[in-house]
């Protein structure tokens, strides 16, 4: 069965789209521990981001950085945090999370709620910085 990235792949279900390429799409966690909580994950669907080959998980850390730069520059923040759980979804997907402070990449803390007008807002801001 599909994952749920696999069905924002494809455009079944809806997401705030950031970037991206042949190989790889980016989009805001939908529950996001910070303002421009962003995902970053391989169009080829696989669990576990240790299984992935060689070439594909550096073409899939390439991918990050370009999206973490763009994420540094629209949203104001100390660094971008990196961070693989994968315990929710089956799909590798990359956490990039701008920080200021160790308690930002706390998973257990409870997410911002934020409605269509913010993320869309934050989405269009780190689209134009990676398309710039
Ligand atoms: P984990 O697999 O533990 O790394 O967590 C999965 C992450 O995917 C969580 O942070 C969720 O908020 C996020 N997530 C789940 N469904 C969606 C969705 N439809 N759109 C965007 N983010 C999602």
């Amino acid at each position: 069965m599909a994952t749920v990235f696999s069905k924002i792949i494809s455009g079944e279900i809806p997401s705030y789209k950031i970037a991206e390429d042949w190989n790889h799409l980016a989009f805001l966690d939908i529950n996001p521990l910070r303002l421009g909580h962003t995902l970053v994950i391989p169009k080829k669907e696989i669990d576990y981001i240790f299984d992935m080959d060689d070439d594909a998980l550096a073409g899939l850390m390439q991918f990050s950085k370009k999206v973490a730069k763009a994420i540094k520059s629209a949203v104001p923040c100390k660094k971008v945090g990196v961070s693989v759980i994968g315990l929710e979804v089956a799909h590798t997907h990359i956490h990039l999370v701008p920080i200021d402070a160790v308690s930002d990449m706390n998973f257990a803390f409870p997410k911002l709620v934020l409605n269509d007008s913010q993320l869309s807002k934050v989405s269009t801001q780190i689209r134009a910085a990676f398309n710039s």
